[in-house]
């Protein structure tokens, strides 16, 4: 009965397509490769099976900012977590290292640059580990497109500890060679091997080719205005980054560049405050791993085509991750080839003046040759998009799929050329009707989190969504007939200030008019609750 464990630790009432079978195969001792798409729910397929266990079982995760949100999310349940990256000073780690010891810690994430530290080499041999989890497992392979050397110590890592600990591999992004090397460089002992389709039916694949710079950025910004909620938007160079922030700002549009040049709090300043929808759109470099984990993104749009299926997947399945619908659109320019071949290129040189030989360094090369003419065939591609995608991951799916996905422009038989018909049309679509008395998933499922007891800003960890968009579920559903107590959250004294000023204006059909009048504090939620409560008692 996995499913009460998952409804007591997790709140869900169900398991996503593939993750129980995933975790009765860990819970059964075995080690497991699994891929599945990005949004599919791997996290939770190792983070089950470790709370189950009485022992200890680590993480292995590369990006610091995920691993916090991750472990975060775990606080919030209630789950014994921590991370230990270098974020930390080293008494916050000491003090970890002595939770850890202690048997106080459930889950620990680490980033495997740790392994070549020595306090933490003695520390961590000694443990009796029950789970070892590499997420991202796509980084120990060099045919991968994100390899990390430091993947690579995993497995010597593995070998030392007293007891051999089940070892799991998730990724969202292997290739059938991918999967054969993770099996190989973290010595998996006969892995029960999952692939789990890698089609998001919510995503709709959009290409537009031929562009020029210009009128892409300008494309990219009818895109963001003709559709509700938030989206990134993805550059090739850092310096497009900005251009086009500067480009929608003239234009009415809050958006705000994000990369590898600006420093750690700038980048964390700007991931909450895009959480909290304080501005529409993010706008980052390609193949920059990005901490931003927001559920509800609307749109990723690509101005400049990546250099890998791979890598395009990956940011394009950013997009949607709470399973409503969700635009992946990619502009295309003819110069961005060329510009991918120069860095493939310099790759080249700086290979072989690393002292690698020239058939190693021409192995690499051509690999990332073959990925760029992959990338330039989906983008002038007159059939199916996702059907390309999802045979180069080698999805067992392709098998029955009927070459007409529905969701490209190509099946949908989409014309660009009368933008303004064309952009009115995806409006149209991404607009999720209200009809009064029905409410989506993600609603629910706030409300769900809600009836549990948790608080509003746990279930905004839990659900990676900003504080406050977990507010305006609450109003949605109460307005519908929902149990969420509005004063608890709104004092009297706000609620008469609100009515005051929905007096003063004459009516509440905009907000902004009765945010201008009142003070400050009085947030925009807590006007969309007093006039929540006013709807409500008036039915
Ligand atoms: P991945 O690592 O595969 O990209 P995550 O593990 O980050 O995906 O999960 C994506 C989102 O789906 C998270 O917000 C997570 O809480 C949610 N999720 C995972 N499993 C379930 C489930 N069984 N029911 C509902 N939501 C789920
Ligand atoms: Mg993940």
């Amino acid at each position: 009965m996995l499913e009460k464990e998952l409804e007591k630790y997790f709140s869900f009432s169900q398991f996503r397509p593939g993750q129980k079978e995933v975790v009765e195969a860990i819970i059964d001792g075995k080690d497991v490769v699994a891929l599945m798409p990005t949004g599919g729910g791997k996290s939770l397929c190792f983070q089950l099976p470790a709370i189950l266990s009485e022992k200890i079982s680590i993480v292995i995760s590369p990006l610091i900012a995920l691993m916090q949100d991750q472990v975060d999310a775990l606080n919030a349940r209630g789950i014994a977590a921590t991370y230990i990256n270098s974020s930390l000073d080293q008494y916050e780690i000491a003090e970890r290292f002595d939770d850890i010891k202690n048997g106080k810690t459930k889950i620990v994430y680490i980033a495997p640059e740790r392994f070549g530290n020595r306090e933490f080499q003695s520390l961590f041999s000694k443990l009796d580990v029950y789970l070892l989890a590499v997420d991202e497992a796509h980084c120990v392979s060099q045919w991968g497109h994100d390899f990390r050397p430091d993947y690579l110590a995993v497995k010597e890592y593995i070998a030392m500890l007293p007891n051999r600990p089940i070892v799991a591999a998730f990724t969202a992004t292997a290739t059938p060679e991918v999967k054969d090397d993770i099996i190989e460089r973290l010595a998996l002992s006969e892995p029960a091997v999952f692939v789990r389709g890698f089609d998001r039916p919510n995503l709709k694949f959009f290409v537009r080719a031929n562009l020029k710079k210009k009128e892409r950025i300008e494309e990219a910004l009818r895109i963001v205005k003709s559709i509700e909620g938030s989206g990134i938007i993805y550059a090739i160079t850092r310096k497009e980054t900005e251009e086009v922030v500067r480009f929608f700002k003239e234009n009415g549009i809050k958006a705000a560049a994000y990369h590898a040049g600006m420093t750690g709090d700038k980048r964390s300043k700007i991931q909450n405050d895009f959480m909290e929808n304080k501005f529409k759109v993010i706008v980052a470099t390609i193949a920059f791993g990005m901490g931003v984990d927001k559920a509800d993104i609307r749109y990723v749009i690509h101005v400049g085509m990546p250099s890998s299926p791979e890598g395009y997947y990956q940011e394009a399945g950013r997009a949607g991750r709470d399973g409503e619908n969700a635009f992946c659109i990619l502009l295309h320019s003819k110069s961005d080839a060329s510009l991918h071949h120069f860095f493939i290129m310099t790759g080249r040189s700086e290979m072989s003046a690393q002292g690698k030989n020239w058939a190693d360094a021409k192995v690499v090369t051509d690999i990332k040759y073959a990925r760029l003419d992959k990338m330039k065939q989906y983008v002038n591609l007159d059939s199916c998009r996702r059907l390309l995608l999802l045979e180069y991951f080698g999805d067992p799916a392709v098998k029955n799929h009927s070459g007409n996905c529905k969701g490209c422009d190509v099946c949908l038989n989409y014309k660009w050329e009368k933008s303004e018909v064309a952009v009115d049309g995806i409006k149209k679509k991404i607009r999720i009707k209200k009809s009064p008395g029905f409410l989506g998933g993600t609603i629910l499922e706030t409300a769900n989190l809600y009836k549990q007891k948790y608080s509003p800003e746990k279930i905004a960890k839990i659900r990676s969504l900003g504080i406050s968009t977990i507010f305006n579920h609450l109003t949605e559903w109460y307005i519908n007939g929902g149990e969420f107590v509005i004063d608890d959250f709104l004092n009297k004294n706000e609620e008469d200030k609100i009515l005051q000023a929905i007096n003063e204006v004459g009516n509440f059909e905009k907000l902004s008019p009765l945010k201008n009048i009142l003070p400050p504090e009085i947030s925009y939620e807590k006007i969309r609750m007093a006039i929540a409560k006013m709807q409500r008692e008036k039915l």
